[in-house]
């Protein structure tokens, strides 16, 4: 199994082979190595192309068995759209099932107590849109001081969106030596700005 040979946990290659996903797409074989490894990573990838398990994957295998006490996230995976939050989450909780991380998508349109009650249990890892982690920081129910490794998915539509102040803002809550995965099918101004300001040397891939 070529996913094992990336350096995936054994339950994770199985869990993934349930799915008949064997054989990393080209993006997932380029990226995967990379990500497990702490780098930073830019990532030009379309939709379709596999990038969520490009980046799921290593943000998984980061998280799984290192709680914080306070059980506050230590991962972030940043969506332009909430449906878009909710196919990340619907192609990742299984996965974090098995790794013992636990997931809560974090979107506008949702209702807040649900959200609220998640985090204030302890939660590993938050797919959010930007728009709602906001509101959650601002009232003090969500914290990202302890998010060691934070993705952007869709950087360029989340710039279209006028989401850049917010993406910077939540990233500007999250430690400065926290990994950065980042992905994205264009690379104009915003995104470029995102990438020199918050991208650490990032190798980058593009498919
Ligand atoms: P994405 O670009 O991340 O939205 O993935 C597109 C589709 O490809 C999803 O339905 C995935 O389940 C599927 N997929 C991702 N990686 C693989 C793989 N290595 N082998 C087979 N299917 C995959």
């Amino acid at each position: 199994n070529e996913f094992a040979a990336l350096g995936l946990a054994p339950r994770l290659v199985q869990r993934l082979a349930r799915e008949g996903i064997d054989k990393p797409f080209p993006i997932q074989a380029a990226t995967i190595p990379d990500a497990l490894a702490g780098k930073d990573v830019l990532g030009r990838g379309q939709t379709g192309s596999g990038k969520t398990l490009g980046f799921g994957l290593p943000t998984l295998m980061r998280l799984a068995g290192g709680h914080t006490e306070s059980r506050r996230p230590r991962g972030m995976i940043l969506v332009p759209t909430r449906e878009l939050a909710m196919q990340v989450h619907d192609a990742l909780e299984p996965l974090a099932h098995v790794m013992g991380v636990s997931v809560k998508l974090i979107a506008g349109g949702l209702p807040y107590p649900k959200q609220i009650d998640a985090l204030r249990r302890g939660v590993d890892l938050l797919i959010a849109t930007p728009g709602r982690l906001i509101d959650l920081c601002e009232q003090g129910a969500a914290d990202l001081g302890a998010v060691e490794i934070a993705v952007l998915d869709e950087a360029d539509h989340m710039c279209d969106m006028g989401f850049m102040p917010a993406v910077t803002t939540l990233l500007d809550m999250t430690p400065k030596e926290g990994q950065r995965l980042l992905f994205s099918a264009t690379l104009d101004n915003d995104v470029d700005t995102i990438v020199k300001t918050y991208l650490k040397d990032p190798v980058t891939h593009s498919t």
